[in-house]
């Protein structure tokens, strides 16, 4: 039985995993952030869940993308962070990119994350 892989990576926005691969002919995508649907913000409230900034202990409101090259695995990696609104904004910043809207409806509803 095979599968396809990749090619679908940027139409799943979480990724508990914290890791995704882009085509090594493929440019580094630039980082992203993007507001946190708010059902999926209560939800993982209610999880007990805080923004992954160390020390921060806001609720999680903005998700950040940040794309790079792994040269242990030769390829380009995604790594995800769930943060609060104010380091979703710095994180924007410090890539002079905006924080985008959410996502027109819930994206999780997947229980059973490892952290
Ligand atoms: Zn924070």
């Amino acid at each position: 039985m095979s599968t396809v892989p990749g090619g679908d990576a940027m139409t799943v926005r979480y990724h508990r995993n914290g890791e995704a691969e882009v085509p090594e002919h493929q440019a580094r995508p630039r980082p992203v952030a993007w507001s946190i649907h708010p059902a999926d913000a209560a939800e993982f409230a209610a999880d007990g869940l805080h923004c992954e900034t160390r020390r921060c202990r806001n609720p999680q409101a903005v998700v950040t993308w940040r794309w790079w090259r792994s040269a242990e695995v030769g390829k380009v990696l995604l790594t995800e962070h769930l943060v609060c609104l104010e380091h979703g904004q710095q994180f924007a910043a410090r890539h002079h990119t905006e924080v985008e809207p959410p996502p027109p409806r819930p994206c999780s509803s997947r229980h059973g994350r490892s952290r």
